[in-house]
C-alpha cells in the first residue's frame, strides 16, 4: 500500500522499515491516540517514530487523511428471496485488507462513526459472496449487527468443513443451526400446503387433473431437497413453463398466483438470528 500527501507539515517514520512519510498533522488528530500524543509531547517533534511496518503505516495514514467512503450501491432487490444489494466493485475495499484496517482503527482509536462504521459497510458488502468469512470475522470483532446480517447468506452449516466453522463460538453456531432448521421446516410447510387450485378455486376444466399432478409432483420432489437458501417460489415457477400449464391461460394464471403466494409467505420466514428470537 502507498501513501501520498501533497500538503504535508509533519513526518512519521516506520521504525521497522525505516521509511519516512510526509503527513498532515491535523489529519492525524482524528485519532485519539495521536491527539493525546501531541497534547503531552507538544509541537516540537519533527518526526514521530511509530512501531509499525511501512505497509501498516501507509494504510493507517490513508485512513486518517482520506477516510473511506461507503461502497456505491448500484442496485437493491428487496424482492429477491434473500434481499440482494449490488455494489460497484471498484468502490468496495477488498476483504483481505479489512482485518488490518479494523485492527489499526481500533489500535489508534479512529472515530467510530466516520471510519469504523464505514469499514463495517465494506465488510457487509462481502457477505453475499463470502458469508462465512464475514460472519466469523464480524463475530470476532464484536460487530454483532454485521454478523446478524451475514447469517442470511450462509450455506447450510453441514456444508462447511470443521476447519471453516470451528472459529464460531458454540452458542452462535447453535443459533445459526436453529435458524436454518426453522427456515427449512417453514418453507416445506408452506410448499406442501400451497395447492395450485386452492379448494378448487381457479380450477381449469380442461386439464385440472394433469395440472394438479404436475404441481404436486414438482412440490413433492422439491420438498425433500429444500435447504436454507432454496428459492422455493423460484423453483416452483418452472411449472409455469411446462405443459399443460404453459399453453393454458387458466392453468397459467393459477400457477402464477400460487407461486406468488409462496414467494410472499417465504419472504416472511426469519432470515437472521435476531428475527428468530423476536
Ligand atoms: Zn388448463
Amino acid at each position: 500500500m502507498t501513501f501520498q500527501c501533497s500538503n504535508s507539515d509533519f513526518h512519521v517514520r516506520s521504525v521497522q522499515d525505516n521509511e519516512i512519510f510526509a503527513v498532515r498533522r491535523q489529519a492525524l488528530c482524528s485519532s485519539e491516540v495521536f491527539r493525546d500524543m501531541f497534547t503531552c509531547c507538544g509541537e516540537s517533534e519533527e518526526v514521530l517514530d511509530l512501531h509499525e511496518s511501512a505497509d501498516s503505516l501507509a494504510a493507517l495514514l490513508n485512513l486518517l487523511h482520506r477516510p473511506p467512503q461507503p461502497p456505491t450501491q448500484l442496485k437493491r432487490d428487496e424482492f429477491n428471496h434473500i434481499p440482494k444489494v449490488w455494489n460497484d466493485p471498484k468502490t468496495v475495499i477488498p476483504l483481505p485488507l479489512l482485518p488490518k484496517l479494523f485492527e489499526l482503527a481500533d489500535k489508534y482509536a479512529l472515530p467510530s462513526d466516520s471510519v469504523v462504521e464505514v469499514l463495517g459497510e465494506h465488510l457487509l458488502a462481502h457477505a453475499p459472496e463470502d458469508p462465512l468469512a464475514v460472519y466469523v470475522f464480524a463475530l470476532s470483532q464484536g460487530l454483532h449487527h454485521i454478523a446478524f446480517k451475514a447469517v442470511q447468506y450462509l450455506q447450510p452449516m453441514a456444508n462447511y468443513d470443521l476447519d471453516e466453522v470451528k472459529m464460531i463460538p458454540i452458542e452462535a453456531y447453535h443459533r445459526v443451526v436453529q435458524l436454518q432448521d426453522t427456515r427449512v421446516k417453514a418453507m416445506r410447510k408452506y410448499l406442501l400446503s400451497e395447492d395450485i387450485f386452492p379448494h378448487g378455486y381457479g380450477s381449469c376444466a380442461s386439464h385440472s387433473r394433469e395440472t394438479v399432478q404436475l404441481w404436486n409432483s414438482k412440490r413433492m420432489s422439491l420438498a425433500v431437497k429444500i435447504e436454507t437458501l432454496t428459492d422455493v417460489a423460484g423453483e416452483m415457477e418452472i411449472a409455469a413453463y411446462q405443459e399443460p400449464v404453459q399453453s393454458c391461460a387458466m392453468c397459467r394464471k393459477a400457477c402464477i398466483a400460487a407461486v406468488e403466494m409462496l414467494r410472499y409467505k417465504c419472504r416472511k420466514i426469519p432470515r437472521t438470528v435476531d428475527e428468530l428470537n423476536s
